[in-house]
């Protein structure tokens, strides 16, 4: 599905715009106007992991020698009934793709509120946000926002969650080891070891979709660290921690279907449903993390 919206939609248009421009010059400028809306929002508000983060440069190069090509051709005056339908349907995918890249821009912002300060939460290496940001098309954490159902209420708190993966240097992911760290000094108040990487999640448990995790209070916040690989936990409840310690490995066990951590701050849940507290936004390293940033 992402293969189908991130790699051959895109293409269709560039090829549609290289090679079949619209004969009517109007009709031609919002043909480039809407490649270039849908090829932005995709840009902004696409999951760039396969294919990886610098696909959509790739797009823009094609773009820039589509519209060369096509500005080439030659155009004809005046506007055809079949003018205007082109025009319609070129206005309609500027205005969506207008749309989708407005939103992750605005997604950039975080809430206004409280906002818990961390430091980073894996070892030095290459990473790339897949969910992050205040909008929901750049996070699907924000679904559980609404507390609409028990499901939701459970998991509250993780409704201004990250997901991290690791990248190799070509930006594809990564399959070596990489160590979580505890992004801030704290004590451990809850923790889970044993699911292996991909085994069925107890959708009802109000902990299962975290797989194997650490909850660590540090000052007023909870911050859970999740999706641990099975067996690479290094600490307890009760224990306390320091700011960049080793706590496990990157792994892919809980409701997760590529490697990845996750990470959330919220205020403390209850005993039944530890991730249930308030949802508190976090800067990582000072920064507000949305979907398409790299670290
Ligand atoms: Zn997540």
């Amino acid at each position: 599905m992402l293969w189908l919206i991130q790699l051959l939609f895109p293409l269709a248009l560039l090829l549609w715009l290289a090679f079949l421009p619209a004969r009517n010059m109007l009709a031609r400028i919002f043909q480039s106007l809407g490649t270039a809306a849908i090829l932005l929002g995709l840009h902004l508000a696409g999951l760039w992991i396969t294919p990886p983060w610098w696909t959509p440069w790739i797009y823009w190069v094609l773009f820039a020698i589509a519209v060369w090509r096509g500005w080439r051709m030659q155009t004809r005056p005046g506007v055809a009934a079949a003018d205007y339908a082109l025009i319609l349907f070129w206005a309609g995918l500027s205005g969506f793709g207008g749309w989708v890249s407005s939103e992750a821009l605005v997604a950039r912002t975080a809430p206004p509120g409280e906002i818990a300060d961390l430091a980073a939460p894996l070892a030095a290496g290459r990473y790339y946000v897949a969910s992050g940001g205040s909008r929901e098309i750049v996070s699907s954490h924000l679904r559980t926002l609404p507390r609409a159902t028990i499901g939701q209420q459970n998991y509250w708190g993780q409704s201004y969650g990250v997901d991290i993966t690791a990248m190799n240097q070509w930006g594809l992911t990564a399959s070596e080891s990489t160590a979580v760290l505890a992004p801030c000094a704290g004590r451990v108040v809850r923790s889970h070891d044993g699911d292996a990487d991909g085994s069925p999640v107890d959708l009802s448990s109000p902990t299962a979709r975290a797989g194997n995790y650490a909850l660590i209070r540090c000052g007023q916040f909870d911050i859970l660290l999740a999706h641990f690989r099975k067996g690479s936990l290094r600490v307890a409840p009760g224990d306390l921690v320091r700011e960049g310690q080793p706590i496990a490995a990157l792994g892919n066990s809980g409701a997760s279907d590529l490697p990845h951590l996750h990470i959330h701050a919220q205020r403390p849940g209850t005993q039944a449903a530890p991730f249930s507290g308030k949802p508190v936004p976090m800067r990582i390293n000072g920064r507000f993390l949305v979907r398409g940033d790299r670290l």
